[in-house]
């Protein structure tokens, strides 16, 4: 499986950001949001647009495109595996979410796929839902009975 998702920690919070607002996002709220200039955004949206990730459409914002939702359901799964870890490890619920925050972004999927299988495909943790893929289950991985017990 090709790495669909290597992200520097910035490009992804920005591709977390704009998943999480859906729709059209504005450049100077997204700046605002992350405290640098529209300058800088813009730079950093027109790379994220030649990778695929989003479409940038010139002053007025950025919304995700197919890949780059694809990719923003693997951040969001990365962020809840290792918060759901932490917590396991004996961290409450809102710090295990904080702690997360802060390295999440230099784990490579290959590892956060192991650690999911590891922990039996969980689906829930502490901060929101965990949706599974082709990745981390393997190809006779039953995904359905794994999404009926989420009820
Ligand atoms: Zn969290
Ligand atoms: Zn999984």
């Amino acid at each position: 499986m090709t790495e669909v998702c290597s992200l520097s920690p910035r490009k992804a919070e920005y591709v977390k950001y704009l998943y999480l607002h859906e729709g059209l996002a504005k450049t100077t709220r997204i700046a605002t949001h992350f405290g640098v200039s529209p300058s800088t955004i813009t730079k950093t949206l027109e790379e994220m647009a030649s990778n695929g990730l989003i479409a940038h459409v010139p002053y007025k914002g950025a919304r995700l495109t197919m890949k780059g939702e694809e990719c923003a359901r693997f951040i969001l799964r990365r962020h809840r595996i290792l918060a759901l870890m932490l917590s396991r490890c004996g961290l409450g619920p809102e710090e295990a979410c904080r702690q997360a925050t802060v390295f999440e972004g230099h784990v490579p999927r290959y590892v956060i796929d192991r650690m999911c299988a590891s922990l039996g495909h969980p689906v829930m943790s502490v901060c929101g839902p965990i949706e599974h893929d082709s990745c981390c289950c393997p190809q006779d991985c039953d995904m359905e009975s794994l999404q009926r017990t989420k009820i």
